[in-house]
């Protein structure tokens, strides 16, 4: 049995792994990179031979997992995609998203290119199209969680939920290798526990080989706090001198997290009933695929919807769908409570909102999420006084405010959490998904406290499981 890694080795994206038992070869993810040191790897030809698989196994929707899918359909992938019907319905719209957004950067670049006289260091042109991503949808297998699946010849697979984002799954696999039956487990991206809507994550027992994701390796995110008590506080504060919140979101679970915590505010009282309007025509696509799989919710969100609320609605909810409805919030009087994307304000309706309302004293602009280095959202954040949006200097007046703790991934004392369900040592642990720094101190970690063997896979490394 062989295990490759093809991405997410020492590195946080492209999450790829490919795996040869005795009767049947499988990948786990299908990423894209997306540091900017390695995107040249998205353009590079697979180095497996894809109509030779048996099937693909998708951990969750996150780009980072399954973004080049449609690459792999392209260079001649046919079978099945297996993975949760939740996770089926979002990768549908990421993949969407993520093909229309690479075409709209091919002719910006093919035009700049021609004004310059000058060639690139990729090829110009997307990496897939619609049609690829429609032929890649045609794929998927929609699975439940905890119910095996058999691929190929003697392997077979278990998705178990992540509790990272809604679908995402950890996976196990097992295979015959040469007369014996071997587990692997698969831990995707690690959920944290308590968080709101999904559920936990799940623990193994026992496994062969392991490999898990080190993100947060090095990180403790610290009390979680009370987020939503820290939010009603912010809001409620702006609203109550008449301003309006302006929370820049990503489409994906943080906005919906968001939405979840004010409607309890509101329900509960904590907050009066004004607009909220959630603008982004892909989080509403995406509020719209969570409301279809309440089922995957949790025990709470599952009591809420039991007493007739709505965990992702409430009086006074607004989806904004046109361009034109996104403008007409600009013309609106008094408190409002306004999500919008890109989450660092780097592209999309944000930027609108934050020009109407940066200037007025009375307002807040809240982040909810990471903002990377040289971001117009780091800019505002760092207590800029002037910012940069379409164009013009714009005087920061509005007061600027931050709640931690929202992330999705587990943190170092949640990982080694994870890692201490096994019951029994596993033969070897794989540590990848997190930036080279974090999987070594983390690999030492381990080592040292629970005296596993551990490795840290470079890129392309090919591993022989005995
Ligand atoms: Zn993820």
């Amino acid at each position: 049995m062989k295990l490759q890694f093809l991405g997410a080795a020492r590195q946080v994206t492209g999450s790829q792994y490919h795996l040869t038992a005795d009767g049947a070869r499988v990948l786990v993810d299908c990423g894209m990179f997306q540091e900017r040191a390695f995107l040249g790897r998205n353009w590079e030809p697979s180095p497996i031979r894809p109509e030779k698989l048996d099937a693909v196994l998708v951990t969750h929707a996150h780009l980072d997992h399954c973004g080049l899918l449609p690459k792999l359909v392209a260079e001649g992938f046919g079978g099945p995609v297996y993975t949760t019907a939740a996770s089926a319905d979002l990768a549908e719209v990421l993949l969407r998203d993520s093909a229309e957004i690479q075409a709209e950067d091919a002719a910006f670049k093919r035009k700049r290119h021609r004004k310059e006289h000058r060639k690139g260091k990729y090829p110009v042109r997307p990496l897939y199209t619609l049609q690829d991503v429609n032929r890649t949808v045609r794929l998927f297998e929609p699975i439940d969680y905890d119910t095996p699946v058999a691929i190929g010849d003697g392997l077979s697979a278990v998705f178990r939920d992540a509790g990272h984002i809604l679908g995402s799954a950890m996976i196990e696999v097992g295979a015959d290798d040469g007369g014996r039956r071997r587990r692997l487990v698969f831990s995707g991206d690690v959920g944290q526990w308590d968080k709101p809507i999904v559920r936990d994550p799940s623990l193994f027992a026992q496994s062969d080989y392991v490999v898990m994701e080190s993100t947060y390796g090095t990180r403790d995110h610290g009390p979680r706090g009370d987020i939503e008590s820290r939010l009603g506080e912010i809001v409620g504060r702006t609203l109550a001198r008449g301003g309006k919140v302006v929370i820049p979101i990503f489409a994906i679970e943080r906005a919906q997290e968001v939405i979840y915590h004010l409607g309890r505010l509101v329900d509960a009282g904590r907050l009066p009933r004004v607009p909220v309007f959630l603008d982004s025509p892909m989080a509403v696509e995406v509020t719209e695929v969570f409301r279809r799989h309440r089922d995957l919710f949790d025990v709470e969100a599952q009591a809420m919807i039991a007493n007739h609320n709505s965990p992702l609605g409430f009086p006074g909810l607004v989806m904004v769908g046109s361009t034109e409805e996104s403008k007409g919030i600009n013309g609106l009087k008094g408190p409002a409570v306004i999500l919008a994307t890109s989450g660092m304000c780097t592209a999309g309706r944000i930027k609108h909102h934050l020009v109407h309302t940066i200037g007025n004293a009375e307002n807040t602009i809240l982040f909810v999420g990471y903002q990377a280095h040289g971001t117009l959202g780091r800019q505002i954040l760092d207590g800029n006084p002037k910012v940069r949006i379409h164009g013009r200097l714009r005087e920061v007046r509005a007061a600027i405010e931050r709640i931690e703790g929202f992330s999705g991934h587990a943190d170092r004392p949640a990982l080694l959490r994870w890692l201490g369900g096994f019951r029994q040592v596993p033969e070897q642990l794989f540590l990848t998904h997190g930036e080279e720094e974090s999987c070594l101190a983390l690999a030492r970690q381990v080592r040292d406290k629970l005296g596993w063997k551990v490795s840290v896979p470079e890129y392309r490394e090919a591993v022989e499981l005995e």
